[in-house]
């Protein structure tokens, strides 16, 4: 296999790796690679190489299609092959940075070592300068996590399931303290320390089930990202969806709704951008554990919370106008800074300001009065919860409008 074919199979192997939350993947096999285009570097976008040292595992992941008992195409790069390969899509101007990951190819260890080679050849051999997000194997050893973090810009940790429970059934080898609590507990002392350029993330995998049945729900998911995010300081979690592979125990197994992964990730929104209380955050869910899908989070959470509303646009808070769906941030400031140059009357004031005030209507008062639009609205979500099977919470808005 030479270098081209191998960026093309281990760039499209390196899919799975989340790069960010609005990601535009484009998987090109041939001369060029693999692209992954959007991950965010700091506020700036840039176009990433998204590729795998190896592809060679020694694990068993039930999930994964490179998992040892499988038979895919497979390849390795040595450090020097994938830092050459990679320089020279840096100069023709094709990428800008580099995502590296690879498969348990010689430990975690030994992995790791390769990798860091790779990396180390670039910045100096190849003298590239540019944005690098490294993952550390789970398993890692201490010193070549600090060695990472010395190469990288970003390191990121795989943890796949939220909590000890799931790692048994998904036959991962995984030891939950050694393996994943070890490391995550030195990266987040060096980002502490301000040694890690563009700080941790992790990455949690949605909708999967191991075959003895177990499977996290969306309230696990969304719990490990906020433990996570509190205890290592995980600046953001990626969440990957499960995608049955052939080859694998779980091949016949569905996939999940890809509304899930967005509604986690609309969850962890309102979870770091908005104020709310851990316990208002979980009204969200519903007696399994779901979020509804045909709901965004903050609507759920508002219509499980009906002592909030009203709101009366002309004299809430900021915080209290954050709470309201369809007003976000900026809006919510542009209504506070600007409301004395007159009454906010109706809907139409507050579409200028930036407010979706269709799904503001029903949770809002403008002036004392109720928008006239505000019955059609509360339909429209009436609608949606209906379609919820089984209904996860009571719709109580104003008893008047039901
Ligand atoms: S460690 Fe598990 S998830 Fe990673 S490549 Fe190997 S089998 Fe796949």
């Amino acid at each position: 296999m030479d270098t081209n074919e191998k960026l093309a199979l281990l760039g499209s192997a390196a899919r799975f790796e989340v790069a960010g939350q609005r990601q535009s993947v484009t998987v090109r096999p041939g001369p060029s690679g693999a692209l992954c285009v959007g991950d965010t570097v700091g506020d700036a976008s840039g176009s990433l190489l998204r590729v795998l040292q190896s592809s060679y595992c020694e694990q068993d992941c039930a999930y994964c299609p490179l998992r040892r008992s499988n038979d895919p195409n497979r390849a390795a790069f040595s450090p020097d092959e994938l830092a050459g390969a990679f320089a020279n899509q840096w100069q023709r101007g094709r990428v800008s940075g580099l995502m590296l990951s690879s498969a348990t190819d010689g430990g975690p260890d030994g992995s790791m070592e390769r990798m860091l080679d790779t990396v180390r050849i670039l910045r100096t051999r190849h003298e590239f300068d540019g944005y690098v997000h490294l993952k550390v194997l789970p398993g890692a050893g201490a010193s070549l996590i600090e060695e990472a973090a010395r190469l990288a810009d970003r390191l990121s940790l795989n943890i796949e399931v939220p909590g000890p429970e799931y790692l048994d059934g998904l036959q991962t080898g995984k030891r939950w303290q050694e393996d994943i609590l070890r490391p995550l507990q030195r990266l987040r002392e060096l980002d502490l320390a301000g040694e890690i350029r563009s700080g941790i993330t992790g990455q949690l995998l949605v909708g999967v089930t191991s075959p003895g049945g177990v499977s996290a729900s969306d309230r696990a998911l969304a719990g490990g990202s906020r433990w996570l995010r509190r205890e290592f300081d995980v600046r953001r979690v990626h969440y990957g969806s499960f995608t049955p592979a052939a080859g694998t125990p779980l091949a016949e197994a569905a996939a999940p709704d890809p509304r899930r992964r967005a509604r986690l990730y609309q969850w962890d929104w309102l979870a770091t951008h908005y104020q709310y209380a851990d316990n208002e955050l979980d009204a969200a869910f519903d007696h399994a554990g779901r979020l509804p899908l045909a709901l965004d989070p903050k609507l759920a959470v508002t219509i499980a919370l009906p002592e909030d509303r009203p709101v009366e646009v002309n004299s809430a808070t900021y915080e209290d106008l954050l709470r309201v769906p369809g007003i976000g941030p900026v809006s919510a400031r542009r209504i506070v800074d600007l409301r004395h140059l007159g009454a906010l009357r109706d809907l139409q004031d507050l579409k200028v300001l930036g407010v979706v005030a269709s799904r503001a209507a029903p949770f809002v008062l403008l002036n004392g009065k109720k928008p006239p639009e505000a019955p059609a609205s509360l339909q429209r979500i009436k609608r949606a919860l209906r379609a919820m099977e089984p209904q996860p919470v009571q719709l109580s808005l104003w008893p008047e409008l039901l």
